[in-house]
């Protein structure tokens, strides 16, 4: 039985209207071991054969029999594995890929094959062929010859049974020929079978058989010799086992090999590539700021929150307007400090908190500063969560024996006692003597509103003291429970009401202010601004995205010959979608680490230039870098399915 049996093969092709029979029923047999070679004028087919002969193409009628097992209709991952196991190549242009060394070339093979140790081996095979010296160099180093003997050293790393070669010495002079030409002859000698294109009399007549072709057919086929006797013929392994070999759904070719590769390219095109990754890298960067501009405007908005206090509702004598008519003095609602202590005794209220507020002068070291004085009680300081930095706070003592504390604020120490310590100083406040006893900790501006310019006083100290009033100007009540805000806000109306003899339709004497809603609203706005700041993030990385799959695109269609030849020599679909998806991968994830680091530096230059709060986070830079992994896949699948679809001899041929 012979190794290779062809019955009746046809082959059409068809550019748009017009189809060509290429071959017109061709049938054939090869022994194991024999030397063929297919010569005939050019346009005769016989390229075709060979394509199909070599598993790179398929027939369109007829039957391929292989080890007597029809492959006629194998699918393409198997003839991948046929053309990586049984078969190598060597063609007329040698196809060589132009950015690898000599020894990675003669490693692709082996990549595809799943093999181990491809460096040793690949070096092995080039030293066969006399070029261990130019391991390293790469194709445009070497001449026609040696490019030729490379490609031979790559035909011959997965110890093939069969060799095809495409009119190997078409592009050599006369000297390398006849050395290519002793290659084969060696090969053959050990026992390989060798199928070899030629219109070269000269080679031909190296050839133990000799196939003529005209118009798609056999004309002529001479036997001149035997083919190497059975005891040198190779043994090979059953079609199922080679097959079954593989077979495996898993890329074979090491991933890290791909990424090397990819990284390989990248350095190859660096403009392109720095342009490409250039709309990723923006993206990330922008993404990044956004992130922690938000967070920080966030963790600054929380910090002003949580002096406003939480769960706090404030009462205050209400607008003295009703329907238009300002009503007299003595008609507004006043509040004591025994109302605030009825309105503690409500459900669900923690604290009640008498509050004063009045300009005051004053007076300490010589140095004279107006500021806001706030009368308020010892809670003052656990409602807003404002403990003193330094010192500390006046107790309910203090408040009821109107003591003449004070607690300060950042600036006004600033003003009145430079760099000293004001704890234990004493300062006139309206030209009373106070002590100081505290530092406010600092809480810098809100708006135009110079939040460290103040100091507190114990409320009753205030109203008798510094005012001269018997009432408060508010009662701040917090709430035990957020959730019992508006039960609270009720009883408070009706307590209110009663205390103060008011009618039940009575809204204007008095009002309640929600500082929860205050909180809600700034907490909505900041989320609202979170989200226009992640949609635009998101559209800069959506653009970059669509250039990433631009340039996979442009980089397919310049490399379809190199697909083709990652192809023939044994490269399955998911060979080359693994690779132009890494290759998509690892440029967004170098584009999106640039970014990651603009990011951070444009974070630190505006945190320190216009002093904003900036916070960036691990987190932020986890979820960028998977963005980038995720564009990369998005936005690669598509070419790198394009390349992966290509078929192996169209992109061979491509221009
Ligand atoms: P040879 O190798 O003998 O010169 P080929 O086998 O390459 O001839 O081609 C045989 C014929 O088939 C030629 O006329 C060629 O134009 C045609 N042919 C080969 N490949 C294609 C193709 N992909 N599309 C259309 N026609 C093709």
């Amino acid at each position: 039985m012979p190794l290779i049996r062809l019955k009746d093969i046809t082959k059409t092709y068809s550019t748009g209207k017009i189809s060509f029979q290429a071959l017109r029923g061709v049938s054939l047999d090869i022994e194991q071991g024999e030397f063929v070679a297919i010569v005939g004028p050019s346009g005769s087919g016989k390229s075709t054969l060979l394509h199909l002969l070599s598993f790179l193409d398929v027939a369109d009628g007829g039957q391929y029999l292989l080890m007597e097992k029809d492959i006629s209709r194998l699918p393409d991952n198997d003839l991948a594995v046929l053309r990586n196991r049984l078969a190598g190549f060597v063609f007329q242009q040698f196809h060589l890929l132009s950015r690898l060394t000599a020894v990675e070339n003669v490693e692709l093979p082996l990549l595809y094959g799943g093999k181990k140790h491809l460096r040793a081996e690949a070096r092995t095979r080039l030293g066969d062929v006399g070029l261990a010296a130019r391991e390293r160099n790469r194709p445009n180093e070497l001449s026609g010859g040696e490019q030729q003997r490379v490609a031979i050293a790559r035909a011959l790393v997965n110890d093939p049974h069969i060799i095809f070669a495409d009119e190997p010495t078409g592009n050599l002079d006369s000297k390398s020929e006849e050395e290519i030409l002793r290659i084969l002859e060696q090969l053959n000698a050990q026992g390989k079978t060798v199928v070899v294109v030629t219109h070269e009399p000269e080679v031909a007549a190296r050839a133990g058989r000799v196939i003529t072709m005209r118009d798609g057919r056999i004309l002529s086929d001479e036997k001149r010799v035997r083919p190497c006797d059975a005891s040198k013929k190779e043994n090979l392994p059953p079609l199922k086992e080679i097959l079954s070999d593989g077979g495996a759904l898993v890329n074979r070719a090491d991933l890290m090999d791909h990424a090397f590769q990819a990284l390989k390219t990248m350095t190859v095109h660096k403009v392109r590539s720095f342009l490409s990754v250039l709309g990723i890298l923006i993206g990330v960067g922008a993404v990044i700021t956004m992130i922690g501009l938000g967070e920080g405007a966030k963790a600054s908005m929380a910090d002003r929150l949580s002096s406003l206090g939480s769960n706090l509702l404030t009462v205050s004598s209400g607008s003295h307007h009703v329907g238009g008519v300002t009503l007299e003095a003595g008609a507004t609602t006043r509040f004591t400090i025994k109302d605030a202590e009825k309105i503690s005794e409500l459900p669900h209220v923690k604290a009640a908190s008498s509050l004063v507020r009045g300009r005051v002068q004053l007076v300490a070291n010589g140095k004279n500063w107006n500021s806001q004085a706030y009368g308020v009680g010892a809670d003052y300081a656990l409602l807003h969560a404002l403990m003193p930095a330094f010192g500390a706070l006046f107790s309910d003592e203090s408040v009821k024996s109107r003591e003449r504390v004070a607690v300060i604020g950042p600036t006004v120490a600033k003003e009145l006692f430079g760099d000293k310590d004001p704890v234990g100083s004493v300062m006139k406040v309206n030209r009373v003597g106070f002590s100081v006893i505290g530092v406010l900790p600092a809480r810098g501006m809100a708006g135009p509103q110079d939040q460290d310019d103040l100091i507190l006083v114990p409320v009753t100290s205030a109203m008798y003291r510094l005012f001269g009033k018997d009432y408060v100007d508010a009662i701040e009540v917090q709430v035990d429970d957020e959730k019992e805000i508006f039960a609270v806000q009720e009883d408070l109306g009706v307590l209110i009401r009663r205390l103060q003899h008011l009618k039940e339709d009575d809204v204007s004497s008095f009002q309640i202010r929600d500082m929860s809603e205050i909180r809600k609203t700034l907490e909505n706005m900041t989320k609202t601004m979170s989200t226009l700041l992640g949609f635009i993030a998101m559209i800069s990385l959506l653009v970059g995205g669509i250039g990433i799959m631009n340039i996979m695109l442009v980089s397919v269609a310049e490399r379809t010959r190199e697909v083709g030849l990652r192809k023939a020599l044994g490269a399955k679909t998911n060979d080359i979608l693994w690779q132009f998806l890494i290759e998509s991968v690892v440029l967004t994830l170098v584009g999106g680490c640039c970014g990651i680091l603009l990011g951070g530096c444009v974070s630190w230059v505006l945190a320190v230039a216009s002093g904003w709060a900036v916070k960036v986070s691990i987190v932020s830079m986890l979820a960028a870098f998977s963005v980038s992994f995720f564009i990369g896949i998005v936005f690669g699948v598509w070419p790198a399915k394009q390349a992966a679809q290509l078929d192996p001899i169209t992109a061979l041929r491509h221009e």
